[in-house]
């Protein structure tokens, strides 16, 4: 008699907790109709057990995707095994909004899920429990984690005056292209320019109209880069490029757009017209150049042959 007591008393208090516990618990049977449904679902579904027990899940919940599920869940079946459902495979199963307070800023309560397969007495499996977890908060830090790394690694990568790529990164990228060149042969180019006589224009308007001139280059630049082209500041007001598939003579159209872009672009300073100008070198790949050093001494040597040649003008590299 005590023994039946304890029996009832035990499972009073386990049916207790299911209700209570801070996770969603639902049994369905084969045809996916609910048997169980917690406090947890009706919390965050604002539908009672009673008003739900019995009734199919996806014809309750439309939202839910629901070929994916099942296909999950015959598996279940099928197999007897348990299967899992991470957020990072899928957000949620069940569109429950977010009410915490830390994470207010997630729309919707991320979910980790179990399907659990549920034995009768005779081994069959008969039923499936679907336990899901609320685990936004772990989701947001970690989002928050990802995106503030993306940041870093993007600032890391920038040049804070022109947002073309610093100097580390454009060689990184060159070396890249260097190698790809070394093991497929194909052609690209690179592109160094530097802007003419840019010390009398610090001389005269200061060093802030010289900050000006050089973003309002870079502005030029990046309008005629192609998705695989690489720009970098190499230095104060040097700059270099990396054209991926084009020739010396395709790499010269280039050239000679920008520098004639520049020469005709209308900046001022304070309302002062301020005209300048670039010039450029090209050197492209061949097998004669050995390492991406030589690579960039190439495309300075032909920058500086644009300068003694008079400046605002394009050189392309020969031995
Ligand atoms: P050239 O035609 O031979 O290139 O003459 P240049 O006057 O442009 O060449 P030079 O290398 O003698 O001068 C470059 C100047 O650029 C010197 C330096 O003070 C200035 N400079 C370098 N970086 C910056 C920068 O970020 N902002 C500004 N305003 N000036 C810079
Ligand atoms: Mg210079
Ligand atoms: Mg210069």
């Amino acid at each position: 008699m005590a023994k039946d007591l304890n029996a009832i008393n035990e499972l009073h208090w386990l049916i207790d907790m299911v209700q209570t516990i801070e996770v969603g618990l639902v049994v369905l049977d084969r045809e996916y109709n609910i048997q169980l449904w917690n406090g947890f679902m009706e919390n965050h579904s604002g539908v009672s057990p009673n008003d739900i027990k019995g009734t199919n899940l996806f014809e309750r919940f439309p939202d839910l995707p629901a070929s994916w599920l099942k296909q999950k869940m015959e598996s279940v079946f099928l197999l007897k095994n348990r299967a899992f459902i991470s957020w990072e495979q899928r957000p949620y199963v069940f569109k429950f909004k977010n009410y915490r307070p830390i994470t207010g800023r997630a729309e919707f309560m991320f979910q980790n899920v179990t399907l659990l397969p549920l034995a009768s007495l005779t081994g069959q499996i008969s039923h499936i429990s679907i336990i899901i977890y609320d685990v936004t908060d772990i989701a947001i830090n970690k989002l928050q984690l990802k995106s503030a790394n993306e940041r870093l690694e993007h600032l890391s990568q920038t040049d804070g005056l022109t947002q073309l790529h610093n100097r580390r990164h454009w060689q990184f990228c060159m070396q890249r292209e260097f190698d790809r060149h070394t093991r497929y042969g194909e052609p690209a180019s690179l592109v160094m320019f530097d802007i003419d006589h840019f010390k009398r224009i610090n001389d005269s308007l200061g060093h802030i109209a010289g900050d000006r001139v050089i973003q309002h280059l870079s502005h030029i630049l990046s309008q005629n880069l192609r998705e695989t082209d690489c720009a970098g500041r190499y230095g104060g007001e040097e700059f270099a490029v990396v054209l991926s598939h084009t020739s010396a003579e395709d790499a010269r159209s280039f050239a000679e757009r920008l520098r004639t872009q520049i020469e005709s672009s209308r900046f001022s300073f304070n309302g002062q017209p301020v005209p300048f100008t670039i010039s450029l070198g090209i050197c492209d790949l061949s097998d004669e150049v050995e390492n991406s050093d030589q690579w960039l001494a190439n495309a300075d040597q032909a920058l500086y042959q644009a300068k003694v040649s008079g400046r605002n003008c394009v050189s392309i590299f020969s031995d």
